[in-house]
């Protein structure tokens, strides 16, 4: 099908992890330093039968936090304008940043559809501290693990009941 996720979060928080789960082959590149996918990575994921182009959005190395976080936004409006849903990752390791605000304020007022993943979730203990995220406002909102696979099965069952 033509539908289109693009996955946005600030660097680090797993976003290349998640895709690479999704497509289930290694396209994008992961890294412990932050801001190491450069380019955008296009692929196409498929979930009990039902197929979506997926985009991973690219990192950014700052120069200064207003730069990153001016960058930042310009790369969720990028992303606005090619895809038909958002998952928006975040990191239940770090708690909710500024820059993790910064991103909700400009995806709250997209008419899409946005998923938040909070991504890290790899424990019981993780969940309960996860929960913070759910000030961020979002409606649709997901605790999972990328690097287990955790929890993914429920977002993707969410994203592709769109398609
Ligand atoms: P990106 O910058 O948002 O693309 O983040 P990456 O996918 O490159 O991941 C950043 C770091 O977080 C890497 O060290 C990953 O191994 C780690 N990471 C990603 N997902 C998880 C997860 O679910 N749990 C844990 N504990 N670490 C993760
Ligand atoms: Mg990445």
């Amino acid at each position: 099908s033509g539908f289109t996720v693009a996955i946005v979060g600030r660097p680090n928080v797993g976003k290349s992890t998640f895709f690479n789960r999704m497509l289930e082959q290694r396209k994008a590149i992961v890294d412990n330093v932050s801001g190491v996918t450069r380019d955008r990575q296009y692929g196409v994921a498929e979930w009990t039968g039902k197929s979506f182009n997926l985009i991973d959005t690219g990192g950014f190395v700052p120069e200064s936090e207003d730069v990153f976080e001016r960058e930042i936004k310009k790369q969720v409006l990028i992303a606005l304008e090619e895809a038909n849903a958002l998952i928006f990752v975040v990191d239940a390791s770090t708690g909710i940043t500024t820059l993790d605000e910064a991103m909700a304020d400009v995806l709250r007022r997209t008419t899409k559809p946005v998923f938040l993943a909070v991504n890290k979730v790899d424990n019981a203990d993780r969940l309960l501290e996860a929960a913070e995220f759910y000030s961020l406002g979002f409606e649709n909102i997901f605790f999972l693990s990328s690097m287990t696979g955790s929890g993914t099965g429920e977002l993707l069952d969410a994203v592709t009941a769109l398609i």
